[in-house]
C-alpha cells in the first residue's frame, strides 16, 4: 500500500492537476495506491478518480456525531464525500493539537464504523531515538489501541520517525526493520499492513521496501510529483 500525504499543500487548481496526473498511473491490481488531498479538494477529487482505484483519504476528522463543533469535519463526513481512510495521529497533528492515541480513540472507532480504515501514525522524536527510548515511545503509542475494544484488524499503522518527516533523512533500513518488529509484536496480528514514512523518494523506496515487515509507505513530499509518486510506487513493485 502506497498513500500519498498532500497535507496543507496544492491550491485547488494543482490539486486537481496532480490527481488527474495520479489517475493515470499504471500499477498492478495487487498494489493499493491511494492519496490524501487536503479536505476542501477532497470531493472534486473522488470525482475525478471515479472509475479508477486510486483511493482517497482524509488528513484528519473528529470522531463525533453530527452536532454544534465549529470548524470540525467528522468521520461520517469525510467518509459520504468519498474516502476511504482517514490518516490520524501523524505527528505534524501530535504536535501542534496535543493529540495522543487515547484521545484518538474515539475518532478510530467513528472512522472504523463508518467502513474507512484509519492510518495510525506512530514515531519517536530525535532526542527520543537518542536517548535510546525509541521502541519504548513507539510502544507505548500503540498499547491503547489494545485496551481499547477496538477491531485491530481494520488499522493500517504507519511507523513515521518524526526526524525524518520531511527531512530527507530516511531512517536505516536496520532502523525500520527493528521499529516495525516491535510494532508487530506490540499489535500481535499476522495481517496489520505497517507502513514506513519519511522522506521516502524515488532514491531512497527501494531500500526501504526491502526491509523486512514493510508494507508500503506513507509519502509526504515526494507524493507532490505524480513522478515521484509513481516512481515510489513502481519501486514497490520492484522489490
Ligand atoms: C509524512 O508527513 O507523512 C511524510 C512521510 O512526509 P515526507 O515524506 O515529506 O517525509
Amino acid at each position: 500500500m502506497i498513500i500519498g500525504n498532500w497535507k496543507m499543500n496544492t491550491p485547488r487548481s494543482d490539486a486537481l492537476a496532480l490527481a488527474n496526473a495520479v489517475v493515470e498511473m499504471k500499477y498492478l491490481e495487487s498494489t493499493r495506491v491511494g492519496i490524501c488531498p487536503p479536505a476542501l479538494w477532497i470531493d472534486s477529487i473522488t470525482r475525478i478518480v471515479k472509475g479508477s482505484s486510486i483511493l482517497i483519504g482524509a488528513q484528519d476528522c473528529v470522531g463525533d456525531k453530527f452536532g454544534a463543533q465549529t470548524g470540525c469535519i467528522n468521520a461520517n463526513m469525510v467518509h459520504e464525500a468519498g474516502c476511504s481512510m482517514v490518516i490520524l495521529g501523524h505527528s505534524e497533528r501530535r504536535t501542534r493539537f496535543a493529540e495522543t492515541t487515547e484521545k484518538l480513540l474515539h475518532t478510530i472507532a467513528a472512522v472504523l464504523e463508518t467502513g474507512m480504515f484509519p492510518v495510525f501514525c506512530v514515531g519517536e522524536t530525535k532526542k527520543q531515538r537518542e536517548s535510546g527510548k525509541a521502541f519504548d515511545v513507539v510502544a507505548g503509542q500503540l498499547r491503547p489501541l489494545l485496551t481499547s475494544g477496538l477491531d485491530l484488524g481494520g488499522i493500517v499503522i504507519a511507523y513515521e520517525p518524526v526526524w525524518a518527516i520531511g527531512t530527507g533523512l530516511s531512517a536505516t533500513r536496520k532502523d525500520i526493520e527493528e521499529m516495525h518488529a516491535i510494532v508487530r509484536e506490540v499489535i500481535n496480528r499476522d495481517d496489520t499492513l505497517v507502513l514506513y514514512g519519511g522522506s521516502v523518494s524515488p532514491v531512497s523506496a527501494a531500500d526501504i521496501f526491502n526491509a523486512e515487515g514493510v508494507s508500503g509507505a506513507l509519502v509526504g513530499g515526494a507524493s507532490l510529483s505524480a513522478d515521484k509518486f509513481a516512481a515510489i510506487v513502481a519501486a514497490w513493485e520492484r522489490r
